[in-house]
This record gives C-alpha cells, structure tokens and sequence, in this order.
C-alpha cells in the first residue's frame, strides 16, 4: 500500500515539507517486507511483527516520521504481548491495544495534539471510531467505522495551519494542503482495517 502511494505522499510532503515522506517510508517498509519474507513463514506472533516492524522502521526511515512510526509500532506491539493473554480480550478489544500504543506513543514522541496537522489528524479519530464502534457494532462494521475517521480525519487537515513538524516553518503557508502524514497514516489504518476483515479500508484521502 505504501509502496503503491509513495510518489503521492512525496508529492504532499514536496507541497508543504521537503519532499521525502513517500520515499521514506516505501523504504522502511520494503524493509519490513524482507524481513517477513526471509523469515519464511509469516510469524504467528502479532506482537512480535510489530516490534519487529517498528525497530525497522526506526532504523530505515529517516526523519520524523520515521522516528514516530518506529516507536509507534513498537509500543503498539509492546502493549499486544501483555494484553494477548488476557482471555477478556477478543480480536476488536487488541486493535483497540494497538491503536492505543500507538497512538500513545506517537503523541509522547512527538508532542502534538489533534488539530496540529499531523498523523495525529488521522490517528486520534480512528482511535476514538474503533473504540465507540466496537461498544455496540460487530468487528467489521467497527473496522470499517475506524478507517473512515482516518480518511477523514486525514481530508481534514487541508485547511489547517501546522503547529507541528516541518510543516510548522511555513506558518499561515501550510493551509490549504493535505497533511502527508496523516494521508499515510489514514493509507496505514485503511490496510489494518482490510486485513482484519473490514471492508471501507481502501480509500485514499483526497486533497
Ligand atoms: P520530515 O518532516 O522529518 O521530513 P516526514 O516527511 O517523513 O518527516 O514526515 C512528515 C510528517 O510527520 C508530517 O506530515 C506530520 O504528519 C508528521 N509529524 C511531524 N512532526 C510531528 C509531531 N511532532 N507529531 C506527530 N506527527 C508529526
Ligand atoms: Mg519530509
């Protein structure tokens, strides 16, 4: 997915940053990809491939990006392994651990809030939208409900002025573009969703 979207992403990341987001990221995640691929069979451990992932991430991915998706899935993948023996917990009650710890973490590193124009955008509503949805709809429809908040949490970000980031330096000049990490955080949310069954998971941002 990512790979599919990077000369978009860089595009966004060219208009409002210095250009790198896509490339960044296809790179880190092709990394992960390899790793998956040399361990032969998929893991079965799900905490174990995000720990894994975040620390390639964090090692490949330069910027700031990198440095927050890493510790993102790292802690996503840290907060998975203590929850999975917790039999109360069933599948929509772990990607609300993962979304947590990542979404935590993110915010710890990176100090910004909703409304900063940051991934956080996208982030915060598909937290909140898993968490409300999963109270009172079956899995999928809680699924499909997290990566539409991403969307359009990410759709969002198009008039906001940045507060955060690169993207800060421009001030008043950063309105009026789609923030490119919220898109790829919304790309990211949107493939969870997919593989975990929803199906509103394939929906680019637009802007
Ligand atoms: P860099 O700006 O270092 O080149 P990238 O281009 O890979 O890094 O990523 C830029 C994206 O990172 C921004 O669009 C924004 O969504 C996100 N970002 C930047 N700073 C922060 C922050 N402090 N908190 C959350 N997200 C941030
Ligand atoms: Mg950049």
């Amino acid at each position: 997915m990512v790979h599919e979207h990077r000369t978009w992403l860089t595009e966004l990341d060219a208009a409002i940053g210095d250009g790198d987001h896509g490339i960044n990221l296809d790179r880190g995640f092709a990394g992960v990809v390899a790793d998956l691929d040399a361990a032969g069979t998929l893991p079965r451990d799900p905490a174990a491939v995000l720990e894994t992932a975040g620390r390639r991430i964090l090692g490949l991915v330069g910027g700031a990006s990198g440095a927050l998706y890493g510790r993102g899935l790292m802690v996503a993948g840290a907060r998975l392994r203590d929850a999975q023996t917790d039999p109360a917990r069933d599948t929509g009650g772990l990607v609300l651990v993962v979304i947590e710890g990542a979404v935590d973490a993110i915010a710890a590193l990176g100090r910004a809030s909703p409304g900063d124009k940051t991934m956080l955008d996208a982030l915060v509503p598909a937290r909140e939208a898993l968490r409300t949805s999963l109270s009172r709809n079956p899995l999928p429809e809680a699924l499909a409900a997290m990566a539409a908040a991403a969307v359009a949490g990410a759709e969002a970000t198009t008039p906001l002025v940045a507060r955060k980031g690169r993207a800060s330096y421009l001030g008043e000049r950063s309105a009026g573009h789609l923030d490119p990490g919220a898109a790829s955080s919304a790309l990211l949310v949107g493939c969870l969703a997919d593989v975990l069954g929803g199906s509103a998971g394939r929906r680019r941002p637009e802007g």
